[in-house]
Parts: C-alpha cells; structure tokens; sequence
C-alpha cells in the first residue's frame, strides 16, 4: 500500500513539474519552446536548475544534446530521453514529459540515498521537431551517427537565418554537431527508455492509459507524376482523352484499398495520398500533368516493401487504363525500428502492473528513440492522448491516464535499472 501512494506522489510531482514548465514557456496560443530560440534555452534553464537542486549536473554534448549521468554500481547506463522543445502553438506533453518523467526517475534515486545498481542517464535531445529549420531528430541523429552534413548545411528559417547561425547563437558549429556520436560511444548504453504522448487516437479508441510501443514505422514518402495531353475540355471526347489527373485519382483510390488490405488487428499500416497537383488546373481544360505523393507507413519491413510494390502496380495500371505514362521520384525512406523484445517485456509488464492491461501498438510518428535502435536495445510507452490531439494548445492527457502512465514508466524504469544492476 505505501508503495502505491509513494508511487503516487511521484507521478503527481512529474505532473507539477509539467505544469510549472509549462506556465513558463507558453503563451495563450500553447507551448513556444522552439528548438534554438529564447524560450526553448530559458526551459533548458529551468530544467538545468532542477538537476542543480539535486546536487547533479548537466552536460551539454557537441550537437546541443544534455545529458545527466547518476552513477550507479554498475557502469552499464540506462538512459531515459526525450526533448524539451516543441512546434510553436504545441502542447504541454509533447516531448517534455519524456525529459520530465527522467529528472523524477534521478530525484528518486538521489533522496533514497542509494547507488543504483547500474547508471541512469537522462538526456534531453536537441531539436526533435525540426519546426524552424525542418530537419526533425536533428540531435538524436547526431548523437546516432546518421545526420550528413548535406542534410543541414543548406537550411534556413523563414526569415531566412541560417541554422548554422542558430547553431553559432547557440555555442555550437556543424563540425561538432557531427562528432557528437563520439559521446555517445563513450557511454556503456545498454538500454533506452522513452515516454511519450501518443499523438494519436488509437490508446483512447480502446480507453487505455498506456500502451506499449512495438517499433517506429519504416516510411517510403515517393512522388508520382502522370503525364498524358491537356485538351479542350468542350471538344474532346472522353475516350480520346489522355487525362492525367483520372489516372492520379485512381491510383489513390487503389492506395487505400492496399493500405486496408495490409492492416490487421494490432498490425496497423498507413497509406496517404496528401498532395495532388493538376496542369494546367482550368476548369475547362482536361488535365495534362498531374503529380501526387505517396507515403506509405508499416513495422514490418516485409510488408512495407509488398505495399510499394503494389502502388507502383497500381499506378502503371492506371496509367495504362488513361493512356498515359507515369513516372515515380523518391523523397525518403526509413526502414522500420523494432524495438528490443527484452525491454517490450519490461515494459509490458511495468504497463500491466499499473493499468491492469497492456496494450500493444506501432509508433507512426518517428521519435528520437529511433535513431537509438541501431546502437542499443530501445523501448517505448504511449500515454493516451485526448481527442488524438498533438501539435496544438489542446494537446493533452487526462489526469488519471497521466498519472498511471507516468507511474508505469517508472516503474519501466526501475526494472530496467535493476535488469542491467543484476
Ligand atoms: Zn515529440
């Protein structure tokens, strides 16, 4: 019984801390903790004063990352991330819970008085969002290995300020930011635990607090252009017609149809069809161009590659149906990020213990545990997220499904610190 309420109390303090930041760093229209600007340096203050007040320091790495190191027994590190900043107008939840839940998994150790039996790690990634310059997991994937230079070198706000100047404003350059995987080597990482709000409907479609998160999606994003022939849409009759746009529409529809035939219970895959672009876009000509996007979301590599394979299928076969021709460019592509079946269990059970249940789901958003994948065992947990709501002022999780999430996840995180203590 005295556990519950201590674990209790424990959740309630991450909450008031939640609270507190959020007071600080958002104005009427929501969170304003964009990465490199005042407000995300003034809650990476807060957050620093916070570990201070523990008798802990932070360590900033050469890509803008923090770090907190609480020594255990064992130098084998778990650590725990997530991010401080958020997309201008978001929400209260989304990234700082991460880092949050992780200053009250060290606040815990350090009033108990005793080592952990291995070491925690708490890391607060810089620029997840990508909201100002658009390169989203921009610390994360340094600190992993995968960011190039010609990803960034190249990229601009809308006011046009270069991020290699928010870089310098910031005390960093883009020589460093690519050596922070150096860090990271250093670190004897054997685990890697984040929380984070679901951002999407599924936990509240089931009435669940907490879920426990199988992997990232992999993502194949393409374009597709159709090319036939702009005519007179009063004179040419429509079998003689080479309409582009018809044969865009129909392998949009097909799209769908592939997405749904892929999905199964718990298997959830995704496709979208979000942009379409129609030449010369008249009311009375039939169109001769048209472009559309493609992306195209599963965890499991197998069928991510099948799913492709049949939108490229179906758009020839449009194409063919129209007369026209089609053409496929790539944007981008990731391959799946499973997560590690040790810490899936841990952390099943951890959910189970709390909420009584353990509902299981894919992550369609990437998160910066992915970029962790490839160098440690790495795990997940949602919280429910109201109305699948992120990104915007009435991002939230209610109260109980917060406090439960919360106490699930540290309870995630002693048995993990006790799993690699063993
Ligand atoms: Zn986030």
């Amino acid at each position: 019984m005295s556990t519950t309420i201590n674990a209790s109390l424990r959740a309630q303090r991450v909450i008031q801390d939640l609270r507190e930041l959020a007071t600080l760093t958002s104005d009427e229209h929501g969170a304003q903790r964009v990465a490199f600007g005042p407000v995300w340096r003034q809650a990476r203050d807060w957050y620093r004063a916070k570990i201070e007040s523990l008798g802990l320091a932070t360590e900033r790495d050469s890509a803008g990352n923090v770090w907190v190191t609480l020594a255990g027994v064992k130098e084998e590190s778990v650590l725990v991330g997530s991010h401080l900043d958020s997309v201008p107008n978001g929400g209260w939840l989304d990234g700082c819970l991460g880092v949050v839940v992780g200053l009250e998994a060290l606040r815990h150790y350090v009033e108990s008085g005793q080592k952990p039996p291995s070491t925690l790690r708490v890391v607060d990634w810089a620029d997840e969002e990508g909201a100002r310059f658009g390169r989203s997991l921009f610390g994360s994937s340094a600190s992993g290995g995968s960011l190039q230079r010609s990803d960034v070198e190249h990229l601009q706000d809308r006011q046009g300020v270069r991020l290699v100047d928010a870089l310098k404003e910031n005390g960093l350059d883009l020589d460093g930011v690519l050596q922070a995987h150096d860090y990271l080597k250093k670190i004897p990482a054997k685990a890697y635990l984040e929380l984070h709000i679901e951002q999407g409907p599924v936990l509240e479609s089931m009435n669940k607090s907490t879920g426990v998160v199988l992997g990232t999606f992999g993502v194949e994003r393409h374009k597709i252009f159709f090319s036939g022939q702009a005519a007179h849409s009063g004179s040419t009759p429509i079998p003689m017609r080479r309409d582009a746009f018809l044969a865009a529409a129909q392998t949009a529809l097909e799209i769908r149809e592939i997405g749904k035939r892929h999905s199964k219970p718990g298997a959830n895959v995704v496709c979208t069809v979000g942009v379409v672009k129609v030449e010369p876009c008249i009311v009375t000509a039939v169109p001769g161009e048209c472009e559309i996007s493609l992306d195209q979301r599963a965890l499991d590599a197998d069928i991510l590659a099948q799913m492709y394979a049949e939108a490229q299928q179906a758009s020839h076969k449009a194409a063919q149906d129209n007369n026209v021709t089609v053409r496929w460019e790539k944007l981008w592509t990731i391959e799946p990020r499973p997560f590690d079946p040790t810490l899936l269990r841990l952390c099943e059970e951890s959910v189970r213990e709390v909420t009584g249940d353990a509902p299981r789901l894919p992550s369609g958003p990437l998160h910066d545990a992915a970029e962790m994948v490839p160098w440690m065992p790495t795990v997940m947990m949602f919280a429910y997220s109201a109305n699948g709501l992120s990104h915007c002022k009435e991002e939230d999780t209610p109260g109980e499904h917060l406090e439960k999430t919360i106490r699930a996840f540290l309870t995630l995180v002693d048995k993990t610190v006790q799993h690699l203590g063993a």
